[in-house]
């Protein structure tokens, strides 16, 4: 591989080297405006990212066009092969790759950054070998007759992501269009582009020109113009509900297939008999905690039944509180920053409409950094609100912040039915040690991920996807290469 950064290379080299350019044809191209990125934990300017323009989205996307054809005649195992000699080579570069996510997320390095590289090669190297999965079937038709089914690739897969966990969610994507012998066009999120753009440019190296082309631009001119470009043949979107629905009229329009990952509002329900230590260990956890609670998946209603709920809550808080929220970079931080101010405010907005609601406990931990380097306005403690009504804008929506609503329960059928309560159904957890209690609820709860007694976030060969208005279509498996990156062709085929 050719050395793209040399070996001392820095994040600020990095982050240089991506000013105002996208990656088309494998090649560093100029565009014309730029997006300014900011480091959340210190307020400074880390750079200017390409903002892309109409027609400089239509040039990745012609490039993707050219190269498809070429690149769906390489043996799928071979294009496996490629996929996942580039997963080596990120991992080669992970800790460079961090040091980048953590400054323009202002996720921790150390709990969320390092781990977060290692878990986009591992799902990369995953779909790298699934080449040779890509069968059709023969069809017992006739007995003269051959009669056949092929996975063909899609064409031009454009993929729009979001700022939480971008290199994770773009290699779920891109992953399994390459290996399935489409071609990409990645819209990185005008938050945090940067590391999107080196591991696609780190991924470049084993690919051939334009087989995958990084954009950066805003969602009004790029990312509308990306998915209203004639020859996208497949859009898939990991953000916003909101984003989702205008994305998915856009598909419906075409008459493109789309896959959409949006918000959720998962409940976790804790039962009598549950493990208290993996119970505590297990909220913190599946709250994402350590993220900001910047998490779709989040773990962000807590429904705890009467019995242990004194003693869950002395442990939850004791927990919490031995969190180290501070600089990102620090090896002793376990709690970065919210990304923007634009979020922050939208948290502190339901936190508001939280103080404004009679009887509701509000329950902050650990404790905020002084660091004069650090520019505190995104640095936020670990919250738990008690006490909510059900119907409440905090039990109902996606705060994606560091806020977790804690409820008390006694009844099994009545907590079940507030679990499903909400027009989310992206994951849920259970917490118990009873097997048909585990068997009932995980059958009943509306949920496309369900877990019993953890809280894991996405893992590959584990299909992942969400019901009702938190999505459409799965990913992170077999099934989601085939069902969302290929078409199946039926050929009869007649001698006689
Ligand atoms: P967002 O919807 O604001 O933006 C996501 C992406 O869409 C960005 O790249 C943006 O530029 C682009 N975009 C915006 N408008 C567009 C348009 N009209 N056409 C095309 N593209 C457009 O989301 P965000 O704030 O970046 O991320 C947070 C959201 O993402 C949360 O709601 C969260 O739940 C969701 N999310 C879901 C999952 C999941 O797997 N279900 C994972 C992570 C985040």
């Amino acid at each position: 591989m050719t050395e793209i950064f040399p070996q001392t290379a820095t994040a600020a080299d990095v982050i240089a080297a991506y000013e105002q350019v996208n990656l088309i044809n494998n090649i560093r191209t100029p565009a014309a405006s730029g997006i300014e990125i900011l480091n959340p934990a210190t307020g400074e300017l880390l750079g200017t990212a390409a903002g892309s323009s109409a027609d400089e989205t239509d040039a990745a996307v012609a490039a993707a066009y050219a190269a498809q054809v070429e690149w769906a005649k390489v043996p799928a195992r071979q294009r496996g092969k490629l996929v996942s000699a580039a997963a080596r080579a990120v991992v080669e570069h992970g800790e460079l790759v961090a040091q980048v996510l953590a400054r323009e997320t202002g996720k921790a390095i150390r709990t969320e950054c390092r781990g977060e590289v290692s878990v986009a090669a591992d799902i990369l190297d995953f779909y790298g070998n699934l080449g040779s999965e890509l069968k059709g079937q023969t069809v017992p038709f006739h007995p003269r007759s051959l009669t056949m089914t092929t996975c063909e690739p899609l064409g031009v897969v454009a993929a729009i992501l979001p700022w939480n966990v971008p290199l994770v969610l773009g290699a779920l994507k891109v992953g399994p269009a390459l290996v399935a012998g489409n071609s990409v066009v990645l819209k990185a999120s005008e938050e945090a582009p940067y590391a999107t753009f080196l591991v696609a440019e780190i991924m470049m190296q084993f690919l051939p020109a334009g087989v995958l082309n990084v954009i950066n631009g805003d969602g009004a001119n790029c990312g509308h113009a990306l998915t209203h470009h004639k020859d996208i043949a497949k859009i898939t979107f990991t953000g916003s509900e909101a984003v989702g629905q205008k994305i998915y009229e856009v598909a419906a329009r075409k008459i493109i297939p789309t896959s959409l990952e949006l918000g959720g509002k998962s409940p976790m329900i804790i039962c009598a008999d549950a493990d208290l230590d993996k119970t505590v260990s297990g909220a913190i956890s599946g709250m994402r905690f350590t993220r900001q609670g910047q998490s779709c998946t989040a773990a962000s209603r807590i429904y705890v039944h009467q019995d242990v709920f004194d003693t869950f809550m002395e442990r939850i808080g004791e927990e919490l509180d031995k969190l180290t929220i501070g600089d990102p970079l620090d090896e002793g931080t376990d709690v970065g920053t919210i990304i923007s101010a634009k979020q922050r405010a939208v948290i502190d907005g339901f936190i508001a409409q939280a103080e404004n609601t009679k009887g509701v406990e509000i329950k902050r931990f650990g404790t905020l950094p002084t660091s004069e380097a650090l520019s505190a306005d995104l640095f936020m403690q670990p919250t738990l609100l008690l006490g909510l009504p059900d119907d409440h804008s905090c039990v109902t929506q996606e705060i994606f912040g560091p806020v977790a609503v804690i409820q008390v329960w006694t009844d099994y059928d009545d907590v079940i039915a507030k679990a499903n309560s909400t027009h989310y159904g992206l994951a849920a957890s259970i917490w118990t040690k009873d097997l048909s209690t585990a068997l009932d609820s995980t059958a009943r709860l509306n949920a496309g991920y369900v877990q019993v007694n953890q809280n894991l976030t996405i893992q590959p060969n584990v299909s992942y996807g969400g019901f009702g208005r938190s999505g459409l279509g799965k990913e992170a498996s077999l099934e989601a290469m085939l069902a969302h990156f290929t078409r199946s062709k039926t050929i009869v085929m007649n001698f006689d």
